[in-house]
């Protein structure tokens, strides 16, 4: 996707503190952190929300929430993590390129915004 900022990212085109990278997933520092620790796991294939991704490569799919589960327990989470993946106009969703967010670091609160 020409116009995608994670494409970009995952390419090399825009700089990102990144975390973790292998063929298939990439993980990144937010640019606007909501937690002490907010990481993104994104796959390096172009798919705009959790559903595309997952009817279309659900392997993938499993392997964006293994990473996210252990960067969330690597990156501040000892004591808890948040995973959030959010999807579409009303779930939030401003990027997209499906992507996870691990959110550690503090007390997470319920119900979200
Ligand atoms: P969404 O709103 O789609 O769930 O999450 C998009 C996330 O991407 C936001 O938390 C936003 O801060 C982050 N973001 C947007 N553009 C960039 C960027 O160019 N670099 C990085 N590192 N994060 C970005
Ligand atoms: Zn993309």
């Amino acid at each position: 996707m020409d116009d995608c900022i994670f494409c970009k990212i995952a390419g090399g085109e825009v700089p990102a503190k990144i975390i973790h990278r292998d063929d298939d997933v990439i993980a990144i520092e937010d640019l606007n952190p909501q937690a002490p620790s907010h990481t993104l796991v994104i796959p390096v294939p172009h798919h705009a929300t959790i559903a595309d991704l997952t009817q279309a490569e659900p392997a993938l799919a499993g392997r964006l929430i293994g990473v996210a589960s252990r960067l969330g327990a690597d990156r501040g989470g000892e004591q808890g993590f948040r995973l959030v993946v959010n999807t579409g106009e009303y779930g939030g969703q401003t990027v997209g390129h499906v992507h996870v967010h691990v959110l550690a670091g503090r007390r997470m609160s319920w119900p979200p915004g």
